[in-house]
């Protein structure tokens, strides 16, 4: 493989990130001498039950809730699955209407679609070609049955950032939940629930160099919703099951690390992303950028190349060590490109033809420059073998 000095460059920080070495040195003692049952009643258990208050302690102060409204889940994937089965079924006698967006993680839609078919109904709403969705139309979609509207802070694809307090503030004029979505947000977005009108909020740690299988649901004081999995008395009562003691002290210390200081990390990380932007637009031709220009995550760039396959790019990349994503996914048995893209109007060809890549604490200035020499000659080698490219311009012959 020629890697770029002997390592991987990952571009691929919205699928999982390293663990930073803090995190793993707050986890460490709760892998070994600290191995008590949090439930215990005895003192030997105390320091678990420490480690994992002290963890809500920092979640709710990642996101200005009080530490009784954060639940520890397995994750991201969990916490939407709960917010939104749990709102659902609590509040069906008042009413059997959801809201979303079409370009939710599949984690929201497909739960929608189950709900669907245990008799609720959903309203996928459309975005513009920026990928935002528009508050007016989440007032015109809700109806006298809408209990919950459920709306992305943050798109994993395209980066693009929602007017979270608008939707929010339209849901509560109609007295309708609302639940967001902030697994990529978290980090990038300041959040505060109060300030944002949030009353669930979803979050998973393995984004924010945290460890993988761990994540949080917020939920508002008093909010209606149903125990996610039963069996104990653990997050009171709400969510069974011994605590993953190890990984919720990782993931407090996590959050905490990836909440102080988000203007200075952002400015960091975006002065690499947007340098990603001018060299690719400065040595390709026949692309675009997906996503919004302004309110979009700052650590992430997708693009569209013409006449190319976004795997057969991935494939190359990843011969020169470089790990990005693509939002056409032909391995993965369906050649059906990203719902996202495609839901921001661009045709399914240019879809096929996607790369994101999203930076972040493993790369340096030297990774992108290492990218932008690599990127164009494999756009250039896959367009000479694509029968859809036109044939690239000669240079002029010399008289
Ligand atoms: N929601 C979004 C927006 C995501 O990007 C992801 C992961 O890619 C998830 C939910 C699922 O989170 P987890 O991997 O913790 O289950």
């Amino acid at each position: 493989m020629n890697d770029h000095a002997g390592r991987p460059v990952y571009m691929d920080h919205a699928a999982t990130t390293f663990m930073k070495p803090e995190v793993v040195a707050a986890m460490a003692p709760y892998l070994s001498e600290h191995y008590g049952n949090p439930s215990s009643l005895y003192r030997f258990s105390r320091e678990s039950r420490r480690g994992v208050e002290s963890a809500r302690e920092r979640v709710a102060a990642a996101i200005g809730a009080n530490p009784a409204e954060v639940f520890f889940t397995a994750g991201g994937t969990e916490a939407d699955n709960w917010a939104i089965k749990g709102v659902a079924f609590a509040n069906r006698g008042r009413g059997n209407h959801i809201v979303t967006s079409a370009i939710e993680h599949h984690a929201v839609l497909h739960t929608c679609e189950w709900l669907e078919r245990q008799g609720f109904s959903v309203t996928y709403l459309p975005v513009d070609g920026f990928g935002r969705v528009d508050p007016e139309q989440v007032e015109e979609a809700i109806t006298d049955e809408t209990i919950l509207v459920s709306v992305m802070a943050a798109n994993n694809e395209i980066g693009t950032i929602q007017p979270i307090a608008g939707i929010s503030r339209i849901a509560h004029d109609h007295g309708v939940l609302f639940h967001t979505d902030a697994v990529q947000a978290i980090g990038a977005v300041p959040i505060d629930v109060d300030a944002m009108g949030i009353d669930l909020l979803s979050l998973s740690g393995h984004k924010f160099y945290g460890p993988k299988g761990t994540g949080a649901l917020y939920i508002r004081e008093g909010t209606r919703i149903e125990p996610f999995i039963h069996g104990g008395g653990q997050e009171r009562g709400l969510r069974a099951g011994t605590e993953n003691v190890p990984g919720i002290v990782g993931l407090g210390q996590a959050i905490e690390l990836a909440t102080v200081d988000i203007e200075g990390h952002n400015r960091r990380i975006a002065a690499m992303r947007d340098r990603v932007i001018r060299g690719v637009f400065d040595s390709i031709l026949d692309l675009r950028l997906n996503g919004h220009p302004t309110e979009r995550l700052p650590n992430n760039a997708n693009f569209s190349f013409r006449y190319v396959e976004g795997e057969a790019i991935l494939l190359l990349l990843d011969a020169h060590g470089i790990c990005a994503s693509t939002g056409s996914a032909c391995s993965s048995g369906s050649s059906e490109p990203s719902h996202v893209l495609l839901a921001t109007g661009i045709p399914p060809e240019d879809a096929h033809g996607s790369l994101r890549l999203t930076l972040g604490d493993a790369n340096t200035m030297d990774d992108i420059d290492y990218l932008l020499e690599v990127l164009p000659e494999v756009i250039e080698r896959l367009r000479r073998i694509s029968p859809l490219a036109p044939p690239s311009p000669r240079a002029p012959e010399a008289d």
